[in-house]
């Protein structure tokens, strides 16, 4: 991360020949200069000094961002588009010019402490025991939102895994605030994720289903100090250590013509180990970067925001898959696979940890 401040890390860009130029996908995908990390930091400077207006076509070059990071790893500065940007997207709701779809995000953050109607969240499975525990899984309110028989799916895995003694967060909080740091609402954003720090920081351990939350909390959270950072652990990387001598079913259950999806953020975590211990086998992995939007920042909102573009660019993305005329999209994400699902696509998509659990004893 740098040391930069945002307003100097904007100077850097300004006077830089754009080494990240290739890094980010989004540009990738759409081709414009104006979305490239350079582009969107040098629009960000003319804006904040009033070189530029306030045009809607501007200010949306500014939420093509999702924090994934690509782009700092290529620069020599370890320069943060994310807080470069985040200045003109807090000013922007200042200003009552944000998207529009932004405003139905925040109404509902203050209704229902997440970015869905309180109606919209399916309820937490009354057979997963709710007592107070040390450990405690945190599933993504994305999940809860669109994809919640994930939880059950959960439930018979930690059961097959002999896993016991793993609450299930049930507090007044169920989001990690992403969105709301995303989409430059501040004081929301430290609100929330200072009432939630200390909640989770009375547990021993906290299972993070998702990589977005994760990095949120690894990363957002750290200016209310550094008491969850050796707590936090990836769902991935959770069941790993419970794999070592678990008996499947058999080996020849793997998959055919799969491809496992990630998100850029997921790159380090132990998927794919997951899968060779349990198969024997490779497989050949896709970061979202080379195939898919990257699953991350506002993305959950993405579609919300910017309807057109995002259909636009996940029928680009779809071009990008391995050359085949069908098979099966493994992904451990639900951002990942609600995106996927999106595509009209004859790849079939299936969850990783549905799989895994029914490859196991
Ligand atoms: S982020 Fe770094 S590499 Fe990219 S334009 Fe700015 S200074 Fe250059
Ligand atoms: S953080 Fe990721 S999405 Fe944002 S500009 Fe950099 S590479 Fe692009």
């Amino acid at each position: 991360m740098s040391s930069l401040s945002p307003k100097v890390a904007r100077e850097y860009c300004q006077v830089c020949p754009s080494l990240c130029h290739t890094s980010c996908p989004i540009s990738e995908l759409t081709g414009e200069l104006r979305h490239t990390p350079w582009g969107k930091m040098n629009l960000a400077r003319g804006l904040l000094e009033k070189q530029l207006p306030w045009t809607l076509e501007n200010l949306e070059a500014i939420y093509q961002c999702y924090a994934c990071g690509q782009c700092s790893d290529a620069c020599a500065h370890s320069i943060s588009l994310a807080e470069g940007l985040e200045e003109v997207r807090v000013q922007a709701n200042e200003l009552d010019l944000a998207p529009s779809g932004l405003k139905e995000i925040k109404k509902n953050f203050k209704q229902s402490n997440h970015p869905y109607r309180i109606e919209d969240l399916a309820p937490l499975p009354e057979t997963w025991r709710l007592e107070k525990q040390e450990r405690i899984f945190w599933p993504s309110c994305h999940t809860r939102r669109y994809f919640p028989h994930r939880l059950t799916i959960y439930q018979k895995l930690f059961a097959k895994l002999k896993i016991k003694g793993l609450g299930l967060w049930q507090g007044p909080l169920p989001c990690c605030g992403a969105p709301l740091k995303h989409l430059g609402l501040k004081e929301d954003f430290e609100e929330l994720s200072e009432v939630l720090y200390h909640s989770l920081l009375s547990y021993r351990s906290i299972v993070v289903e998702d990589s977005a939350c994760l990095q949120t909390f690894q990363t957002s959270y750290l200016k209310w100090g550094k008491g969850l950072k050796y707590k936090l652990v990836h769902l991935s990387e959770f069941l790993d250590s419970y794999l070592e001598h678990h008996p499947y079913r058999s080996r020849e259950d793997k998959l055919q013509e799969a491809v496992l999806i990630k998100p850029i953020a997921l790159k380090e975590r132990p998927l794919e180990k997951l899968y060779e211990k349990i198969t024997g086998q490779n497989l050949p992995v896709l970061l979202s970067k080379q195939g898919f939007l990257p699953t991350w920042g506002i993305e959950a909102s993405y579609h919300r925001l910017f309807p057109k573009l995002a259909q636009k660019l996940s029928q680009k993305a779809l071009k990008n898959l391995p050359p085949m005329e069908s098979g099966t999209l493994l992904t451990a994400d639900s951002l990942v696979q609600g995106q996927i699902e999106s595509f009209s696509s004859p790849w079939k998509v299936r969850d990783f940890y549905e799989w895994m659990e029914e490859i196991l004893y």
